[in-house]
């Protein structure tokens, strides 16, 4: 392999064949391909894309350089990605509910950086969670419980470790064939039969427009099918923070009021279709309203919150220990109106000024601090009406109160609260 040949055919826009694809990342996860040929690399397929054979060849390639689950018996096994958004706890209720109408949900999650949370961040304000977990035992726990949701062991997609290192300092992080390949190598490597996406869009999302997140999702997609599991995506609005709770301890409240049938409706109403989206993928249902209907009679006759618990305690954690939140300070409108902005990025922005999010890899985070949305778009307000809470001990929380201010648009006119969904992909 010449692995300068492969940089100048990727950077002159040429498809590479997949084998040539295959043995650069094969390399460049036994540390055999520098970290300067492998930044080229990343760069010229920034530039120049690639091509569907191509991403699912390197999409394959990142896989197999890592671990992957196998079972030893035939269930339906599902599982739900989200590009990432302020607010976004559907992991939370959604995999105990899937669980429920008898799937199996082995889901390999992250933490969180930057403005979005991570799912293992927000259960570890459950005192004892554990997330890591080996094979071994994640394999016992869906068996036993339908569901678990752990870290990625250090053996999962190496090559997409190495690489999502390199991407971050090297300005190639918004490339689609990249994400795609990144995201997929990790999800793909749990053994799934179905896959949902909820891609999001808008200005707490890493795609910040709708053309950007369909080409995302379209990717993702077509990717994904090629390895035999059926995936489909929402494309959903993240133009504000999804339901009212931001931080980790209070998103662990809100999701149980979901489990318990009263969590906010635009959290409810996401949870119901991305689960019903994939049961319908998975074959476990013939079409969504049947799914939806089963899905809410397991929310209502309390089977999804038993499944809940029972997937917590067997990772260790408990759920009646108390978990503290900061104390309370409001946040109040300076003006009357309508309001027609909620920039989530500055709410995320406000959650890891106050601890609860991660500015570097390795940061600890303050499970307790918080932020409660009062108020969504198209609301009426008026002046010293308390639009957000803050949970703060801390004198971040001044900070926190001003970015949260910030981050509201109020004007005189009447305007129209954003699409939550705007379109499936499939
Ligand atoms: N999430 C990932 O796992 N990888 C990316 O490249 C982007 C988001």
């Amino acid at each position: 392999m010449n692995v300068a040949e492969i940089i100048t055919d990727k950077r002159d826009g040429k498809a590479l064949d997949p084998e040539r694809i295959a043995a650069l990342i094969a390399a460049y996860a036994k540390d055999e391909v520098p970290d300067y040929q492998m930044s080229a690399f990343a760069m010229a397929v920034y530039f120049q894309g690639m091509e569907l054979e191509e991403t699912v060849a390197l999409t394959r390639a990142m896989l197999d350089s890592g671990d992957k689950m196998t079972w030893s018996n035939n269930r339906t096994r599902v599982d739900k990605h989200s590009t990432g958004g302020v607010g976004d706890k559907v992991s939370l209720p959604l995999a105990p509910l899937l669980a429920a109408a008898e799937v199996d949900v082995p889901m390999i999650s992250g933490r969180g950086l930057g403005l979005t949370g991570g799912t293992l961040d927000k259960l570890e304000s459950i005192k004892g969670y554990r997330c890591e977990m080996t094979a071994d035992e994640f394999r016992y726990v869906v068996n036993g419980h339908g569901c678990a949701i752990v870290s990625a062991s250090e053996n999962l997609a190496i090559a997409d470790k190495k690489l999502y290192a390199l991407r971050d300092v090297t300005g190639t992080i918004p490339s689609i064939p990249l994400i795609t390949a990144s995201i997929l190598s990790k999800k793909l490597a749990a053994g799934l039969d179905a896959l949902v996406l909820d891609v999001k869009w808008g200005s707490g999302a890493f795609m910040k427009t709708l053309d950007e997140a369909r080409k995302l999702a379209r990717s993702l997609v077509n990717v994904a099918n090629q390895f035999g599991v059926k995936t489909t995506a929402l494309i959903t609005d993240m133009n504000q923070p999804l339901g009212r709770m931001v931080g980790n301890a209070n998103e662990v409240n809100e999701s149980i009021e979901v489990l318990q049938g009263k969590g906010p409706e635009d959290l409810l109403e996401l949870t119901m279709a991305l689960g019903s989206e994939v049961l319908v993928s998975a074959g476990t249902f013939s079409d969504a309203k049947a799914a939806r209907a089963k899905l809410e009679l397991l929310l209502d006759d309390g089977t999804a919150m038993r499944k809940f618990e029972s997937m917590i305690d067997a990772q260790n954690g408990n759920l009646s220990t108390k978990r503290p939140l900061g104390g309370e300070r409001q946040v109040v409108a300076s003006e009357s109106g309508f309001v027609n902005r909620i920039n989530s990025d500055r709410i995320g922005l406000a959650l890891v000024e106050m601890g609860g999010g991660r500015k570097a890899m390795g940061d600890q985070i303050d499970h307790s601090v918080g932020i409660e949305m009062l108020v969504r778009i198209g609301d009426k307000v008026e002046k010293g009406q308390a639009v957000a809470q803050i949970f703060c001990d801390s004198p971040a929380a001044e900070l926190a109160q001003e970015l949260v201010l910030a981050a509201l648009g109020i004007t005189p006119v009447e305007c129209e609260a954003p699409q939550l969904i705007v379109e499936a992909v499939r």
